[in-house]
């Protein structure tokens, strides 16, 4: 018998060496309690949050919270059941509608999970003999959705306006096409160049997807991210979007106003084949993405936030992974993965959680500290942050 798990040895090999150093896994830490937004107890001690993709902070809202539980009382803990079968109940209706009026589009088709509905939506509407057109540095559900479907698929390098049209030039002109972009990517916080990308795609008679993942609520001037930010909004054909950033809780989402868009409810095949999300969870989103429309405020001050640590982070002397802070995500650039482990185990001591990303997931094999910062974080607690990678990072070595 030959062992299927022997192609995950050197996976296995180099944890092993990894935590035989006596390092924390970082990929195992659990939160023992969640005070606030921006704070938990981690190992039994008060953790800033700095790397949770709350943006928002609305996991703690009051008015979220009281729609959930009162949606745990008018329909129970699931919903056991499919969209298409018994799994509609009032407020997954209710949350589509919240989406048509945040986005101003004439559809809302909401998944379990974002990463359902880039895999839905990508694998059903790009079919054999079509082409999908993606950044290379695209994410795992955007990938996975292309293997799941038949279509051909073409990659081109990140964020390179003049690649993308390369790629769409050497396409047959009746072929099918469909380009999948990101607003920000999430590896390095970066922004895609939106505009043009999308003109160049139309002109070349392709459809357009875009992942706002990471902008919704925070990017472009009603938070719809940024296509709306770079005006071109009316010109992607699909936005997809995730309820486990801005919104605080969990389910993926994709609007548009094609024409026939509903038909995808029936036959996307993560969207019929499995259970639809709780009704609480329905609630609380609802009431989120109706919150964060009126969200300048607080979006103001995460901009501050991201602006502040960008440049205290260089002033002290990290590699970031962008210039300018272009989102709320701020990549700190590790020398390589054993240096990063330290550093972030050192963050960990210090009573700073960020995320440690490395290999496949990150672009040209780089170990990344990903830093999210939440409008919640005062300015106190970012110049805490701030002192917190000058003595952790000092301690390693890296600064
Ligand atoms: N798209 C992007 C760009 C993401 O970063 C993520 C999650 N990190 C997803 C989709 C998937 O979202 P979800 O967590 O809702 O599955």
């Amino acid at each position: 018998m030959t062992d299927l798990f022997s192609k995950f040895d050197p996976l296995i090999e180099q944890r092993r060496a990894l935590l035989e150093t006596g390092l924390t896994d970082p990929f195992n830490l659990v939160m023992e309690k969640v005070l606030s937004p921006t704070v938990a107890i981690c190992n039994g001690r008060e953790t800033i949050l700095l790397g949770t993709y709350n943006y928002m902070g609305m996991t703690f809202d009051e008015d979220v919270i009281a729609a959930g539980k009162q949606a745990f009382d008018d329909f129970g803990a699931g919903t056991t059941g499919s969209r298409v079968l018994n799994g509609t109940f009032h407020p997954h209706r209710d949350v589509e509608a919240a989406l048509r009026e945040f986005y101003d589009m004439d559809h809302a088709m909401v998944f379990s999970t974002g990463y359902q509905a880039n895999l839905g939506i990508i694998s059903t509407i790009a079919g054999k003999g079509d082409y999908i057109i993606l950044d290379i540095d695209s994410h795992a559900s955007i990938y996975d959705g292309c293997k799941m479907g038949d279509a051909e698929i073409v990659a081109f390098r990140h964020n390179d306006v003049g690649a993308l049209e390369k790629r769409l030039k050497r396409l047959p002109a009746e072929a099918g096409k469909l380009v999948v972009l990101e607003g920000v990517y999430s590896m390095l916080g970066d922004v895609a160049p939106l505009r043009e990308m999308v003109r160049i795609s139309k002109e070349h008679g392709a459809m357009v997807l875009v992942d706002e993942a990471h902008s919704m609520g925070f990017i472009g001037a009603n938070g719809r991210g940024v296509a709306e930010e770079q005006g071109c909004i009316d010109d992607v054909d699909f936005i997809i979007g995730t309820f486990s950033k801005s919104v605080g809780t969990v389910g993926g989402f994709c609007v548009s106003n094609h024409p026939k868009f509903e038909i995808l409810r029936l036959v996307c095949r993560p969207y019929v084949f499995t259970a639809a999300l709780p009704p609480s969870v329905m609630a609380s989103s609802a009431t989120s993405v109706r919150k964060l429309m009126h969200g300048s405020n607080k979006r103001a001050h995460l901009w501050e936030n991201s602006k502040t640590l960008h440049k205290g982070l260089r002033d002290l002397g990290f590699q970031l992974g962008t210039d300018e802070p272009q989102s709320a995500i701020i990549a700190v650039i590790m020398p390589d993965l054993e240096r990063g482990a330290m550093m972030w185990e050192a963050l960990l001591k210090e009573g700073l959680y960020v995320n440690l990303a490395r290999p496949p997931a990150t672009p040209a094999g780089m170990t990344l500290l990903r830093c999210s910062l939440c409008a919640e974080h005062t300015n106190e607690q970012v110049q805490d942050i701030l002192d917190r990678f000058e003595r952790a990072g000092k301690a390693v070595g890296i600064i």
